[in-house]
C-alpha cells in the first residue's frame, strides 16, 4: 500500500529480512549488528505499545495511530503494514539516504511490507527466516509472555499464512540452530 513506482538504488544495497513473528529474526538481527556495526539497521515506527525494556528511538519509534496515519498520507513510509492490530512502517527518507550513501541497509519487517519492498525495489535482496516447525514457532511465540492470549492467537494465525509465502523470497534460512542460521545470514550479506 506504500510505494508503487519502481525506484532504483544507485550505490548501497537494501536487504529485506522477513519471516513470521517469533522466528527469531530480531535476535539474529541484534547479533548481526553487534558483529557488523557498519550495517545500517532501519528503526521502524509502530503504533504498538512498548514492551518492557524497549526504548523509543532504538527498538522502534512509538507513535499514535493518528500520527502514523498522518505520516502515511504525507508519503513518509517506504512501506507500511498493519500487523496484529497495529501499524508498522519503514521511514522513507533516512533509509534512502543511507542506501544512497553506500550503506548496506537491513529492514526487518513482516510479509506485507517485504512484498511492497520487493515490488518497489527489484534489486533488493530478500531473505525469509523459517522456523524448524510450526510447533516450535508456537512454543517461541507463547514463551514471549508479554503478549495477551488474543495477541498470541492472532500472531499464530498470521505466522501460518506467512510461512506459506517463504518461496516468494530470494533465500530461505531455517532458524533451528542459532549459530548455523547466523552463519547462513552472514554468508548472504557478506559472502
Ligand atoms: P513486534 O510487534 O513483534 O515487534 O513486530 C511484529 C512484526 O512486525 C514483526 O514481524 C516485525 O518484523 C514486523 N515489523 C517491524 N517493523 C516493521 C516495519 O517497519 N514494517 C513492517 N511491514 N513490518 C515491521
Amino acid at each position: 500500500s506504500a510505494a508503487t513506482t519502481k525506484e532504483c538504488l544507485p550505490h548501497g544495497r537494501l536487504i529485506v529480512l522477513t519471516g513470521p513473528s517469533g522466528v527469531g529474526k530480531g535476535t539474529l538481527m541484534r547479533v548481526l549488528l553487534q558483529r557488523h556495526p557498519e550495517l545500517y539497521y532501519s528503526v521502524s515506527m509502530t503504533t504498538r505499545s512498548p514492551r518492557s525494556g524497549e526504548i523509543n528511538g532504538k527498538n522502534y519509534y512509538f507513535v499514535s495511530r493518528s500520527k502514523f496515519e498522518q505520516l502515511v498520507a504525507q508519503g513518509e513510509f517506504l512501506e507500511w503494514a498493519e500487523f496484529a492490530g497495529n501499524y508498522y512502517g519503514t521511514p522513507r527518507e533516512v533509509v534512502l539516504n543511507q542506501v544512497n550513501s553506500g550503506k548496506l541497509v537491513v529492514l526487518e519487517i513482516e510479509l506485507e511490507g517485504a512484498r511492497q519492498i520487493r515490488a518497489s525495489f527489484p534489486s533488493a535482496h530478500s531473505i525469509f527466516i523459517l522456523p524448524p516447525s510450526f510447533e516450535e514457532l508456537e512454543k517461541r511465540i507463547r514463551g514471549r509472555a508479554q503478549d495477551s492470549e488474543e495477541a498470541i492467537a492472532r500472531r499464530l494465525r498470521r505466522a501460518q499464512e506467512e510461512i506459506q509465502a517463504a518461496d516468494e523470497f530470494d533465500v530461505q534460512i531455517v532458524n533451528d540452530d542459532f549459530e548455523t542460521a547466523l552463519n547462513a545470514l552472514e554468508a548472504e550479506l557478506f559472502g
